[in-house]
């Protein structure tokens, strides 16, 4: 393993200014990602920053309804908060169908929000990976892409987003809370993960330094249900081959709200907005689900082996939309 320097912050004094000068640093929460790329050598930071003493384990009720949940409350945590459970269920379930209990008990909230991909041509620090190694070529694309996007992916990189969590937070409109050298901003989470282009090792829009620090629920939509569904090879301890993220309300036989982000298809995760719209306003009924479904996939780019995430991403989505038209499910007690 290559040497790096090692600091613990305790404060937030001149943080992301000394991460930013240091040029190779990496923030250091849970470990849960960073720790394994480093010992499979895919990551080499010059500088390991600890923030796991940084005063941000806390929720808190903002004043509009919402919660405030701070970057490093653990995954474990989050998932059995009473508040998270009855009022955004939706994110509940999604925690607790990513990773295993003991990883949940150390991943954070920030953590998880940058976790990177399981392309396993990245993690193998072998093959061309323009995210590892900006142009040195993809080889998923002739390789074996069973895992990997249909949608938003480029000629550069079609890996997924791994993230369960994300997919939850896109659908409820979360907002990440980030500090900067000059103080904190603000970020939509649908603007946070970016589109690989030609730049797939630019993953989202932090810039050098920035820490995130917080992430922001808007108040539970009043009438409206929520679930994550997620389909995977084995039912544990295992990444999404198509999840769905769903919050929907229905009013006197009428669509009046609904939210989607879909995982395990996109190269980040992926709000579906013209499947919302094309829902909302209308009568539920199998024939218009499939039809918004069948509407996400409408610009999909399969490769050799992974055409099957359209149909069943598809049967996902139409499964939740159907399970939340008949009732709330209720969350999971592992
Ligand atoms: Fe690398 Fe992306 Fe290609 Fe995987 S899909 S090998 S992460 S460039």
């Amino acid at each position: 393993m290559r040497s790096f320097a090692f600091s613990r912050a305790i404060d937030f004094a001149s943080l992301p200014e000394r991460a930013a000068l240091s040029g190779k640093s990496n923030y250091v929460a849970g470990g849960t990602t960073l720790l394994d790329l480093v010992k499979l050598n895919v990551m080499q930071p010059g500088e390991v920053i600890d923030i796991s003493r940084l005063p941000l384990s806390e929720m808190s009720e903002r004043a509009d309804g919402g919660l405030r949940i701070g970057a490093l409350v653990r995954n474990s945590t989050l998932a059995w908060d009473r508040r998270v459970r009855v009022r955004y269920p939706v994110l509940a379930e999604a925690l607790l169908s990513g990773a295993s209990p003991q990883i949940r008990n150390m991943a954070t909230t920030g953590g998880n929000i940058l976790q990177r991909t399981r392309c396993p041509y990245f993690r193998d620090n072998i093959s061309p990976c323009n995210k590892r190694e900006p142009r040195s070529g993809c080889a998923a694309l002739d390789g074996y892409n069973r895992s990997h996007a249909v949608l938003g992916g480029s000629d550069a990189c079609v890996a997924t987003h791994p993230s369960d969590l994300c997919g939850a937070l896109a659908a409820l409109e979360a907002d990440v809370i980030v500090r900067t050298q000059s103080g904190e901003r603000r970020i939509a989470f649908d603007d946070f993960h970016l589109l690989p282009g030609s730049t797939p090792h630019r993953e989202n829009v932090l810039e050098p330094g920035e820490l995130i620090v917080a992430v922001e629920l808007p108040p539970p939509h009043a009438g409206a249900r929520s679930w994550y569904l997620k389909t995977r090879d084995r039912e544990s301890y295992e990444f999404a081959l198509a999840s769905a993220a769903v919050i929907l309300r229905v009013e006197n036989g009428v669509i009046k709200f609904v939210r989607i982000a879909l995982g395990g298809v996109g190269t980040k995760p992926w709000r579906c907005r013209a499947a919302e719209a094309l829902l909302e306003g209308t009568i539920p009924s199998p024939e218009i689900f499939k039809s918004a479904a069948r509407a996400i996939f409408a610009t999909a780019r399969p490769l050799a082996h992974n055409a099957f995430k359209i149909p069943l991403a598809e049967r996902v989505l139409v499964h939740v939309l159907t399970l939340l038209l008949k009732d709330q499910p209720a969350v999971r007690h592992l």
